[in-house]
């Protein structure tokens, strides 16, 4: 069991109760708060022992999927899976490698992900609640003799105060994470990084030219519906530069908020369950229809129906090389000419950065999520 949260945890719970607030709280609200405790106890125990969920090792890649082969584990790769390089193992639906569990986050896990962080944000602010209403008694008597004043609840008040702070932000702000995936995005941890690299690079010409490669390998054809969806940048492509924008990137497994709890959380009636797992076998999800391809229907076939990253973000293998646009103007179909402007060249002409080397806002690779590609 991981030893620095288990301390914090236990630092809180019992030290909180013990030293600090077993004045202050009705005996109800005393037994209420060890309930809750022994709750988060037992999720978080789960979220450390259940495994995330592995590929069988027959596993078949799926028509128009990516097919991708992990060298260490020697088979196919689910959609949506990861290699961990520290659990060693392939991971369905990996949304992170977690220090504080120190196990894998996935598929088969997530649920008790979930009720650990939702455990410990209630029992830390139950428990933060009480602390601070002593800090205020300890304030407001801070004139009274030294000796009224027991040393070792002011002591134990004072450390406990910033310990549950900061619990109350990291695990508060990793909770907002998840359930913004969970609730709006339908995104794991990896694939809102790997949508914040994609939107990072959609202007780039190297871009372009790796969906074209890409989707030709994919579906054996040229791609032929390259445009803008966007209604203000709706500017036929034209001579080899296209118009991408980030409201072009539809993530294809995001369907609505509610299929998307199910399949994370499982049924209702298992969210609080404490054994309740995810519902589906994390090997295959259900995707927008946009992004369905269907070889009858010629109309509805653009780069939306690539597989997820649509780049192909993780064959780094590929050199990538650097896109070099260096003319002022370019002909259209009709012959009219279209000037380009210089600040737009420049951002076409930026080399694409590798995925194993691009870093989010915050700084993170896809290294610091546990990935190994
Ligand atoms: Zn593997
Ligand atoms: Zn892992």
């Amino acid at each position: 069991m991981p030893v620095i949260p288990s301390v914090l945890i236990a630092s809180i719970g019992y030290g909180g109760h013990f030293f600090v607030f077993s004045e202050t709280f009705t005996t109800y609200e005393q037994y209420w708060f060890q309930f809750c405790l022994s709750m988060l106890w037992l999720s978080y125990y789960l979220a450390i022992t259940t495994s995330p969920g592995s590929p069988p090792s027959d596993f078949k890649t799926l028509p128009y999927e990516w097919h991708r082969w992990c060298k260490k584990c020697e088979g196919y790769k689910p959609e949506r899976s990861h290699h961990c390089k520290t659990c060693g193992i392939c991971v369905l639906k990996m949304d992170h490698h977690c220090p504080w569990t120190a196990n894998c986050v996935g598929f088969a896990n997530m649920p008790h992900f979930m009720r650990f962080l939702l455990w410990v944000d209630y029992t830390n602010f139950v428990a933060f609640k009480g602390i601070l209403s002593k800090s205020i008694t300890f304030w407001n008597e801070r004139s009274a003799p030294i000796y009224l004043i027991s040393k070792t609840q002011l002591t134990a008040t004072i450390v406990l105060f910033f310990m549950s702070l900061f619990v109350l932000c990291t695990v508060g702000l990793l909770t907002l994470r998840e359930l913004q995936g969970i609730l709006f995005t339908g995104r794991t941890q990896i694939e809102t990084w790997d949508m914040d690299r994609i939107r990072d690079h959609i202007e780039t010409m190297g871009f372009v030219e790796k969906i074209q490669k890409s989707y030709k390998e994919l579906f054996g054809k040229e791609l032929q519906n390259l445009m803008s969806w966007s209604s203000s940048h709706k500017r036929e492509l034209t001579a080899g530069v296209p118009i991408l924008t980030e409201d072009d990137i539809v993530f294809p497994y995001f369907t609505n908020p509610i299929d998307n709890i199910f399949q994370c959380m499982g049924y209702p009636w298992n969210w609080l369950n404490p054994f309740g797992g995810p519902a589906g076998t994390g090997l295959t999800f259900k995707k927008n229809p946009d992004c369905v391809y269907d070889p009858k229907d010629s109309e509805s076939q653009d780069f939306c129906v690539m597989p997820w990253p649509m780049d192909g973000g993780h064959q780094d293998q590929d050199q990538i090389e650097d896109s070099e646009v260096s003319m002022d103007s370019v002909e259209t179909d009709d012959g009219d000419e279209q000037i380009i402007e210089d600040n737009e060249i420049v951002i076409r002409s930026r080399p694409l950065i590798k995925r194993s080397q691009w870093r989010n806002e915050y700084g993170e690779s896809l290294g610091d999520l546990g990935v190994e590609e």
